[in-house]
């Protein structure tokens, strides 16, 4: 009798580990395919860029080039270059905050200020794309005890995504608003949007829509990975919403505001 039990008893548990180590395998195995089509995607946006790069310089190259073909070339080189920093930007601070290497300088800042600086960083290509921009700030002071440039990099993200998935012509909301839970910050765009179970999803590291319009824009996704993670180590928490594919999405950033006493008195009209 009693040997019998012990024998159960051991099955049992040779069943569950089984269970847990097949589990564990299929983790590693879905990492690691996410890996790989993460490698396929870098190589992607590493390689696609450079042909029209090739094109500029051979141009510039060119005796006596029409001026205006110089400017553009120019132009087009200084973009990608810039678009290139952006990546490589995005990749190092990937591995600085898995490593837990990412350190905030926290002060406190003036909420619309970091908005301003996001506005001014993605305010070309929303020209470029005809999208109309349209800002809703408080007009008092609303201030955070955080990180300015990181905080400027996560708007800067949510405003960029905002701009890249939807539609030339479309339109982009940014309004601050104040609630009892924090300051909330509210992006949102007629374009794309997002299927409902994938909104949770879209946050995961190396995560991106697979549809043909998502996927032609390009893009690494670890944006939002870095958006969320930079957000919840200000205290803050980051969600997005829509209504589905074509219906436009909204993204949320709710941060604590400052407190009273932290060197600025919070959410009171501005002087003068
Ligand atoms: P990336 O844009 O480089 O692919 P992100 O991490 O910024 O990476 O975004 C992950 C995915 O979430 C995107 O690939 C896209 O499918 C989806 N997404 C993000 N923002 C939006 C948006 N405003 N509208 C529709 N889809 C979005």
């Amino acid at each position: 009798q009693r040997l019998s039990e012990l024998n159960e008893s051991l099955d049992r548990r040779v069943t569950e580990r089984t269970r847990d180590l097949e589990a564990s395998e299929a983790r590693l195995l879905e990492a690691s395919r996410r890996k790989d089509e993460f490698l396929a995607t870098l190589a992607h946006e590493l390689r696609n860029p450079l042909a029209p790069v090739r094109n500029a310089v051979e141009l510039l190259k060119r005796q006596q080039p029409d001026p205006a073909k110089v400017q553009w070339a120019a132009d087009l080189i200084d973009r990608q270059v810039r678009s290139f920093s952006h990546l490589i930007d995005d990749l190092m601070d990937v591995s600085r905050i898995n490593q837990g290497r990412i350190e905030l300088r926290r002060e406190i800042v003036a909420l619309n200020d970091v908005l301003s600086d996001a506005i001014e960083t993605v305010r070309p290509m929303v020209q470029e794309c005809q999208q109309d921009l349209a800002v809703l700030l408080p007009d008092h002071t609303l201030v955070v005890d955080g990180d300015r440039t990181r905080l400027a990099q996560v708007f800067t993200n949510l405003l960029n995504n905002a701009s890249k998935y939807t539609d030339s012509g479309g339109r982009i909301e940014l309004a601050v608003t104040l609630e009892r839970d924090g300051v909330v910050v509210t992006i949102r765009d007629n374009g794309i949007g997002i299927p409902p179970d994938r909104l949770e999803s879209v946050f995961e590291m190396f995560s991106q829509v697979e549809t043909a319009i998502s996927r032609s824009r390009g893009g690494l996704g670890i944006g939002l990975s870095l958006t969320q993670r930079l957000v919840q180590m200000h205290g803050g928490i980051v969600r997005a919403y829509s209504d589905g594919v074509g219906q436009g999405s909204k993204f949320q950033v709710v941060l604590p505001l400052a407190r009273a006493g932290d060197g600025t008195r919070p959410a009171e009209p501005e002087a003068g």
